[in-house]
């Protein structure tokens, strides 16, 4: 293992122009690849999970967690549980394609997200992230580590991390003593909005649309305690908004601009591309709370360091900032790293490194 240069390993890993990423000789990742007769998801959002019904169609077998299985079959309307190709995988239990194993292991984003380790039959350890946070998920060394960027600029720091969940508790008890609380963000990351207020004491009863509130009860049954919450179709919700009482309402960031709630609700958006402070008002009882279940710049490279690969290459495919996080790794850790997709001749670049 130890001599093996990153131009042997540079053929076993890739990103394509769909983004899939393509692992060993049999598996691709977070999009279809008619290639490849193994489908892996590592979680349950939009921009990993596209053509799924086609792999389920077309692959001999679609591989995700069980929590992931399950949020699937929520958030697309369509129950994937019982197909016989869809198998729901637990972390750290190997599973054999052949000559090659793969193994999920946690990775801290959503509930059932995973990375992605494929050991083929030469011994090389082909690691894919997926999308994580750092620190809180485990590092996996790997010859050949394919990982995010979203947050791949060396600007994109939050240096306020430990304190945005104590600001947010804040926040939305001080909103709570006017009226409601209406919070806006993705799934998986309102759910991890309700736990953390659930454990900051916010006492106040949860309420959602019926998609966010099935999403919740998949959380739930994984092991997240999200506090006191119903549809705001139940007849309980409506009786309680009708009374005017206070409660935290979730909706999905898409639903900004059609939900206005009462006069006196105070409106929370959670995102990670606030990076300048914890909690900021952006207009009347309007804020934007800079939470984000990504790694920042710092995080990422810290995983790199600790993962140890020889070969790195940044997902240049998906909204962040894959070339600027190669280069930056390249220069501040030694390491050759590349960008996938990509326009300019990487075999070329490589070549230089070696
Ligand atoms: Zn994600």
């Amino acid at each position: 293992m130890g001599g093996r240069r990153a131009d042997d390993l540079f053929c076993k890993a890739r990103i394509t122009w769909r983004g899939a990423i393509l692992l060993g000789k049999k598996v691709a990742c977070d999009a279809h690849e008619p290639s490849r007769p193994v489908r892996v998801i590592t979680h349950a959002h939009d921009d990993h999970t596209r053509e799924l019904s086609r792999s389920i169609k077309e692959c001999s077998w679609v591989i995700m967690t069980e929590a992931t299985r399950d949020l699937l079959s929520v958030l697309r309307r369509r129950d994937i549980r019982r197909l016989p190709n869809v198998l729901g995988l637990k972390y750290n239990s190997p599973f054999k394609l052949g000559e090659e194993t793969l193994t999920l292991f946690k990775a801290r984003h959503i509930i059932g997200s995973a990375q992605v380790l494929v050991e083929d039959e030469e011994g090389s350890r082909l690691l894919y992230t997926g999308d994580f946070k750092f620190p809180g998920t485990p590092v996996i060394e790997a010859d050949v580590l394919v990982m995010e960027a979203t947050y791949g600029r060396p600007g994109q720091v939050r240096e306020f991390e430990h304190e945005v969940e104590e600001r947010l508790v804040e926040l939305v008890r001080s909103g709570l003593r006017e009226g409601p609380v209406l919070i806006f963000g993705y799934h998986g990351k309102l759910q991890e909005v309700m736990q953390i207020l659930a454990d900051g004491g916010v006492w106040a009863p949860f309420i959602m649309p019926r998609r966010i509130y099935e999403v919740t009860r998949v959380c739930e049954r994984y092991g997240m305690i999200v506090g006191d919450y119903m549809p705001e179709d139940s007849s309980e919700a409506r009786e309680l908004m009708a009374r005017g009482e206070p409660y935290v309402a979730f909706y999905h960031s898409s639903g900004y601009s059609k939900v206005r709630g009462p006069k006196a609700a105070m409106r929370i958006t959670i995102s990670g591309w606030e990076l300048s402070r914890p909690v900021r008002e952006v207009g009347k009882r309007e804020f934007i709370v800079g939470l984000s279940d990504h790694a920042d710049f710092k995080g990422l490279l810290a995983y790199v360091e600790e993962c140890k690969p020889k070969l790195v290459i940044t997902d240049n495919y998906r909204m962040g900032s894959g070339a600027i996080l190669a280069e930056e790794i390249r220069k501040r850790l030694g390491l050759p790293a590349f960008p996938m997709p990509s326009r300019s001749p990487i075999k070329r670049d490589l070549a230089e490194w070696l």
